[in-house]
């Protein structure tokens, strides 16, 4: 016989089926009425609201949840219940100040109000279906019909509910077979599955199956049919007993089931007991893109990640062999070719009154966004961790007390602290600073702590090691919580001591530049790249005499000369456009005076890396003398060019023997082209005859020593082997140390003139001596006539004595001609010096009585030589000793020898010879002319015919004298060699 009993807790168990499927939620799910009152509560919904079901129920939403309590959600409710479309609504509850993401689905006679709390609240993907009804209130009723069949299926008895249902009387039914009742026949769909069963039943089974039956106009009943054959003694088939349960309800609760579950937005997925899954919900299939069918069984296992799949298989076997709960974490792939996202799977077993398992209901949640965030959380400590130990900066922790909590390796390092050191006095680490420092750095930092302002310092910290100290910039900024509160503060600490030194650096730099431009001779400015002036030196003020402001931008234009401005502007623009420097001479106004005075002006770019000009640099320089020494160095250069082109002057410049440059003149004396000297054949030595290399290199000599020449004759030998006599002088030039440049006068025409008078002078005294040597004869004659009669001839004497003068006198003349013809022959006899000495201080004594003639010493030396010529020698010396010293009463002459040479030293103690004029005395017709020796009479001849003889013996003659005081002649002659 059926079981009443049984029907109605099949249907309770689907009611508690989708209970529990609820309650495995790990959202707060309710359901409320239209009124907001709350109709259910699932288990995490009472966990949020720390309150027993039985507590909320019945109890309006709002005052029960005051943590879900907002505006937005209000709203979201109103209008889900206005316009019935399912909605959603995330938000920060004000009570919890936690993120809260609540989805709203409309119910039949209410709303199903799920809420996820934190912000990785998985998005519904689909809205909610409109036609989705839940009535826990519907599920209820059980309509059980039964009824007794002949195994042929003849009705034999019937209870009441179906033929009150049907309206048919009792008797219209009973005798007939059941397949023709009303309510059986109008489906022949139906009808077949009862005849099958029949059949089936009578032939000993039980049969049950479900079907749909048509009671009545508008009312269809789904029916759970079971037919049980009943059998007599004989075991035969006695009859069969048909028992249908209406499952209207269920079914349609079901349905209402399956649409609520395909509702919620987690994935929901039942299993048989034996753990073969056998339904997910549309979100599951659309989620993986596998159907019913083929996830059924274990056929869900292909969308899970193989990775997770031993682990998952485990644990679901568990599960069930346990019947404990089941959660897991798994990653399962979307649509069977995309990626895997991970979610919580979390299953819980559904059984019946004898605590069997019937059924799992499972829900799977999607937690990719938490994953993420907790591995992003993780990453991002690890890297926080990995940054604080590796970045070069000190790095450190302090609470929001003050107290430091974590400094990293590098500060560990560097100071040396431990931790522990410091970990009770907020201020401790204030040891590791410069004590200049400390009251700063805690200053900022106790405004930092009271304001919660970024605190930011540079101090000195001490290196543990070393104990040197390093500059530092800390840094730190407080971290805060959701409510702003300061949790902590994360500081750094950079090493800035180069950047401090570099700094420091770029200050004394800075310090020296302006220093050296306000030092700097120069008048120095700057501009923009754009040629604004926008610094100018103290100098460059002081010259125009105005502020900086009276020069900057273009206005220093004003103050260059009229006539230079157009010059300058074109020049200045130039240069800004092409960006190249520039040198420009231009005059600027003295700003006291109003004089203009030349400057050089140079303005440099200063370039970046990239080349772009950031400013220009500016120099004017002073040239005013330097142009004035350019104008007197051009006038003299002129000057100099009109002496070079000189037709009365040779010059030529020589280095070393080499004429490198001459003038015109030059080249036309001594015939020689300007070709010639550009091939350098002109060499002055060479031109030089053999018989004035003597004097020459005695010139050089002097411009060596005094770097110019006193004007000398000489000759030079022209290109066509002619002679010319010059006179020459020269200077070294300055700048170029080698190089001498010469004056050469053409003294051909006065050296004619001397000739001539050479001649002269040579012709006249021979003339003169024929009819002086007939005068001296006859006046001899008549002396000697005179003196044999006895008569008195003393004006013969003196007529005698002039005509010796005159004879000495033309004498010396002839001698001079032979000199100057260089026909003074020499005898060559041996000659006693002491004896002929003797003899002429004799003569000498007789015809001078004025003066006393001693004589000390002796040579005791035969000389080869002319006798008469050195006799001359020591005669005229003599005779000048006497004529020249007409205060004194004796001339000395002292005697002495060598083995080499004898020594005749003639002294007088008269007038004496300034000493510029000694080395004179030796040439032709040469006098001293003073006021004392004015008077003396003389023709310049003695000393030059003497200084002849002595070197045509061989010998040297010098002269020592003190003006005033007396001279010394010193004659050298050789002696006289043995053989
Ligand atoms: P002079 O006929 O004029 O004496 P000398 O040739 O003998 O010519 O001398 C040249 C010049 O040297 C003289 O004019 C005189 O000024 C000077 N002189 C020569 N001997 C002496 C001397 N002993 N004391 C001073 N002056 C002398």
């Amino acid at each position: 016989m059926f079981n009443p009993q049984s029907s109605e807790s099949s249907m309770l168990t689907s009611r508690e089926m989708l209970l529990i499927t609820l309650e495995t939620l790990p959202d707060a799910l309710f359901v409320v009425d239209d009124a907001t009152t709350i109709v259910y509560a699932n288990a995490s919904a009472q966990t949020m609201l720390g309150a027993t079901r039985e507590e909320v129920c019945g109890k309006p939403l709002w005052r029960c949840a005051p943590q879900l309590v907002s505006t937005a959600l209000y709203q979201a409710v109103q209008k889900t219940t206005q316009t019935r479309v399912p909605s959603e609504v995330e938000y920060l509850s004000p009570v919890t100040q936690t993120w809260l993401h609540v989805q709203l689905a409309p119910t039949m006679g209410g709303l199903m109000v799920q809420v996820h709390q934190g912000r990785a609240a998985a998005r519904r993907e689909a809205p909610v279906p409109q036609d989705e009804r839940l009535s826990i209130e519907d599920l209820n009723g059980l309509y059980s019909r039964v009824g007794v069949l002949t195994p042929e299926g003849i009705v034999l008895e019937i209870n009441e509910v179906p033929l009150a249902e049907a309206r048919v009387r009792r008797e219209e039914v009973i005798g007939y077979p059941l397949v023709e009742t009303r309510w059986w026949s109008c489906s022949p769909t139906s009808q077949e599955q009862l005849c099958a069963a029949i059949a089936r039943a009578s032939r000993g089974e039980t049969v049950r199956f479900e079907a749909v039956v048509h009671l009545r106009e508008g009312l269809d009943r789904h029916l759970e049919v079971a037919i049980t054959p009943h059998r007599d003694a004989e075991h035969h088939i006695a009859y069969l007993v048909i028992a249908s349960i209406d499952i209207t309800e269920r079914k349609r609760a079901e349905a209402e089931l399956h649409a609520l579950i395909d509702a919620i937005p987690q994935m929901v997925w039942t299993s048989q007991p034996d753990g073969s899954h056998d339904s997910f919900n549309q979100r599951w299939c659309d989620y993986t893109g596998l159907s019913t069918e083929e996830a059924q069984g274990e056929g869900w296992m292909q969308c899970l990640h193989p990775e997770d799949r031993p682990r998952v298989r485990t644990a679901w076997q568990r599960a069930v062999q346990t019947g404990g709960g089941y959660e897991t974490e798994l990653r399962l792939r979307q649509n069977t070719i995309g990626e895997y996202r991970w979610f919580l799977a979390r299953a819980m077993p559904v059984r019946d009154e004898t605590s069997q398992i019937i059924k799992w209901f499972g829900t799977s949640t999607d937690i990719e966004e938490k994953k993420r965030a907790e591995q992003q959380l993780k990453e991002s400590r690890e890297s926080l961790r990995v940054l604080t130990e590796t970045v070069p900066q000190l790095v450190w922790v302090r609470r929001s007390d003050g107290l430091l909590e974590y400094v990293n390796q590098r500060y560990r390092d560097y100071t040396g602290l431990m931790l522990e050191q410091i970990q009770s006095d907020p201020w401790a680490y204030l040891q590791f600073f410069h004590p200049d420092d400390r009251e700063g750095s805690r200053v900022l930092w106790q405004h930092a702590l009271d304001t919660g302002d970024m605190y930011e310092h540079e101090q000195r910290l001490r290196n543990g090691q070393t104990g040197e100290y390093r500059w530092f910039l800390a840094r730190a900024m407080p971290v805060r919580d959701e409510r702003g509160q300061i949790i902590k503060w994360f500081g750094t600490s950079t090493d800035i001591e180069e950047k401090k030194r570099v700094e420091q650096q770029l200050k004394e730099s800075r310090e020296e530049l302006r220093v050296l431009l306000e030092t700097m001779p120069q008048l120095v400015w700057t501009t923009r790249p754009d040629g604004f002036l926008e610094y100018g030196n103290q100098h460059l003020l002081t010259y125009l005499n105005v502020p900086v402001e009276g020069v900057n931008g273009d206005q220093w234009l004003h103050f260059v000369h009229p006539d230079d401005r157009q010059k300058t502007w074109t020049v200045w623009q130039t240069q800004l456009r092409t960006g190249q420097s520039h040198e420009v001479e231009y005059r600027l106004r003295e700003g006291k005076t109003g004089n203009y005075r030349w400057f050089l002006v140079r303005g440099i770019p200063f370039r970046d890396e990239q080349g772009h000009i950031l400013k220009w640099f500016g120099t004017c320089t002073d040239i005013e003398d330097q142009k004035r020494t350019e104008e007197a160095l051009r006038q003299s250069q002129e000057r100099a060019n009109v002496l070079m082109n000189s037709s009365i002057i040779g010059i030529f410049v020589g280095e070393g023997d080499q004429i490198v440059d001459a003038n015109d003149t030059f080249l036309r004396m001594t015939g020689y082209t300007r070709e010639d000297l550009r091939v350098g054949c002109i060499n002055w030595m060479q031109m030089t005859p053999p018989e004035y290399l003597a004097r020459t290199q005695q010139a050089q000599q002097e411009l060596d020593a005094q770097q110019s020449l006193t004007p000398y004759e000489k000759e030079y030998v022209c290109k066509d082997g002619s002679r010319l006599p010059v006179l020459v002088g020269g200077a070294l030039l300055q700048h170029h140390p080698f190089q001498v440049i010469t004056f050469v006068l053409d003294n051909s025409a006065r050296k004619e003139l001397e000739q001539r008078k050479d001649d002269f002078i040579s012709m006249a005294s021979h003339e003169l001596r024929n009819p002086l040597t007939a005068l001296k004869l006859q006046t001899t004659l008549l002396h000697r006539q005179l003196t044999k009669q006895g008569l008195q001839a003393s004006a013969l004497s003196s007529m005698q004595t002039q005509i010796n003068k005159l004879t000495r006198l033309v004498e010396d003349l002839l001698d001079v001609s032979k000199i100057q013809a260089g026909k003074l022959e020499y005898r060559q006899e041996a000659v006693d010096l002491d004896a002929l000495l003797r003899e002429i201080v004799d003569t000498m004594q007789q015809t001078h009585p004025s003066h006393t003639i001693l004589v000390r010493g002796t040579v005791q030396a035969i000389l080869l030589g002319d006798r008469d010529r050195l006799g001359q020698v020591f005669t005229n010396l003599l005779s000048n000793a006497i004529k020249y010293s007409p205060d004194a009463q004796t001339v000395e002459m002292d005697l002495s020898a060598s083995p080499e040479e004898a020594t005749i030293r003639v002294r007088d103690h008269g007038l004496g010879i300034p000493r510029e004029q000694r080395d004179k005395i030796f040439d032709r017709f040469y006098r001293v002319t003073d006021s004392r020796k004015r008077g003396i009479p003389g023709l310049g001849m003695g000393l030059y015919i003497v200084g002849e003889i002595v070197n045509g013996h061989g010998g040297t003659i010098t002269v020592d004298s003190d003006v005033g005081k007396g001279s010394t002649f010193q004659v050298t002659l050789p002696k006289k060699r043995d053989g």
